[in-house]
């Protein structure tokens, strides 16, 4: 008896929300007595399924916020001019790089293809004063790096290796003759190069433990030795290699050429992250090098770190961008997502990570773009790079785990947009100094003490 009487009071309450005159029309087109037999047989769950589904049909469809990760308008303090490229890297990155990229990480490949629309947007030598460079601001090339990343941290490494490292060490450290020959032709991504400083058996100890000889003989150079994670390195035009001068012990910088034949390579198989970077094992062996391709001006490990303090404020800003494309990726993701009848985004927990995804991109923002700005004022030390390096990988492992937690199974899938920066946020955290070294470098300049022995 109670079960008809809550029938009756349901079917009331549908009957309510019927439009008469509609209910004519349909009267024509339907067996009106069929369908409320039909309703009759329903239960209550599923009469109330009705309601709320015809309930449903009436409402406008909801307009859900912009996915965005730049949640304290960073991008608004950049000019006109800036504001228009950052989006133009956007647009190249989303239609003509992003869609060739999971084949080429599934197949551990570089896509070639993408040299010549990276090349067309005029970024590469970012910050630098003449040979053909664009001279933008440090903000402005770490937001390039930034939405590089966002889509891809390999291409931004690609990139990071070609404009930063070696475009930077020559720019820095070169003679004028030597800027004059590669910097115009590497801005136009028409030269690639490479950087090599680790070595198989020396990482972060490298300052004072490079094994790689160069010994001087009249106007040659010859170098001994190997070099170990080097990104381009299989085919790159011009490769900076860091050796030490067997006379005087220092660390000193020169430039091999493509074709040496006291140079080989050999590709790292197998790297389960930054699969698009081609990173390689130079072998150098009784490599002769003209001492018109040593770069004049590096004549000591302080040297090199010059350059390390230039680029490591860039791999921060590119740990920003993997953050940003996995947070943006995961919430786009669980607003699409239903369980329960609901999208995945309305429930309070899957809230609770993307709100500290969302907290730790917006301090990661706002931290690189002050030391951009310490950096275009000069007063840029290597503990502020340091110190944004360590936060900023360290951070980003975090967000790109939640991103892949939040999309359950499906986070591990390629497709969904978030498992190539779990692997990726892994060597990020390792290279251009592991996070110990890092903390390290702040931890002296904040006590006094060096604690790197
Ligand atoms: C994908 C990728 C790309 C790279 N590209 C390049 C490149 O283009 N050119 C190039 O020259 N190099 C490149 N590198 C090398 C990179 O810079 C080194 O991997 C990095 O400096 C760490 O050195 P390592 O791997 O030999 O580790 P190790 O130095 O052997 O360190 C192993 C562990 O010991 C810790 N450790 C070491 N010393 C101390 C200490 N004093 N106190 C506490 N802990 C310590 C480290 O933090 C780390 O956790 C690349 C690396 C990767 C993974």
């Amino acid at each position: 008896m109670a079960s008809l009487f809550s029938k009756i009071r349901q079917a009331y309450a549908l009957l309510r929300h019927v439009d008469i005159a509609q209910l004519e029309r349909i009267a024509n087109k339907v067996d009106l007595s069929a369908v409320m037999d039909s309703l009759g047989h329903l239960d209550d769950k599923q009469l109330a399924h009705l309601m709320k589904t015809l309930g449903g049909a009436r409402h406008k469809k909801k307009v859900l916020p912009p996915i965005e990760g730049d949640f304290y308008h960073l991008g608004l303090a950049l000019t006109a001019e800036e504001r228009e490229l950052q989006l133009r890297v956007r647009a190249v990155m989303e239609t003509e790089i992003k869609p060739l990229i999971n084949e080429h990480w599934l197949k551990a490949e570089f896509p070639f293809e993408i040299i010549p629309k990276l090349a067309a947007l005029n970024i590469c030598g970012g910050t630098y004063q003449g040979y053909g460079c664009p001279a933008l601001s440090t903000t402005m090339e770490g937001i390039i790096a930034m939405e590089i990343a966002r889509v891809d941290t390999s291409v931004c490494t690609f990139f990071g290796v070609q404009s930063g490292l070696s475009m930077g060490s020559i720019y820095l450290l070169g003679s004028e003759a030597q800027k004059q020959e590669w910097l115009p032709a590497m801005q136009r991504m028409e030269k690639i190069g490479a950087f090599g400083l680790t070595e198989p058996e020396v990482g972060s100890g490298v300052a004072a433990g490079l094994t790689m000889t160069a010994t001087r003989s009249g106007d040659q150079w010859t170098l001994q030795g190997q070099k170990k994670w080097i990104g381009n390195a299989t085919f790159a035009d011009v490769i900076v290699i860091w050796a030490r001068d067997t006379a005087d012990d220092q660390v000193k910088g020169f430039l091999v050429r493509k074709g040496n034949p006291g140079f080989q390579v050999k590709k790292i198989e197998d790297k389960m992250a930054l699969r698009i970077v081609q990173n390689g094992i130079i072998t150098l062996t009784d490599c002769v090098v003209a001492e018109s391709d040593r770069l004049p001006l590096a004549n000591s490990y302080k040297d090199t770190a010059a350059v390390l303090r230039m680029t490591r404020a860039g791999v921060a800003w590119q740990a920003v961008g993997c953050a940003r494309g996995a947070y943006e990726s995961a919430l786009r993701y669980t607003r699409e997502r239903h369980q329960f009848g609901r999208p995945i985004a309305s429930f309070q927990l899957i809230q609770n990570h993307l709100v500290e995804m969302l907290s730790n991109l917006t301090a990661m923002q706002t931290m690189v773009y002050r030391l951009s700005q310490l950096q275009q004022e000069g007063s840029i030390t290597d503990e502020h790079a340091s110190l944004a390096k360590v936060f900023c990988s360290l951070r980003t492992r975090d967000i790109v785990s939640k991103a892949r937690e939040v999309m359950g199974g499906n986070g591990i899938l390629l497709e969904h947009d978030v498992a190539r920066f779990v692997a990726d946020a892994e060597a990020i955290y390792s290279y251009e100094g592991t996070k110990e070294i890092n903390t390290l470098i702040v931890g002296r300049a904040i006590t006094g003490y060096s604690a790197f022995v």
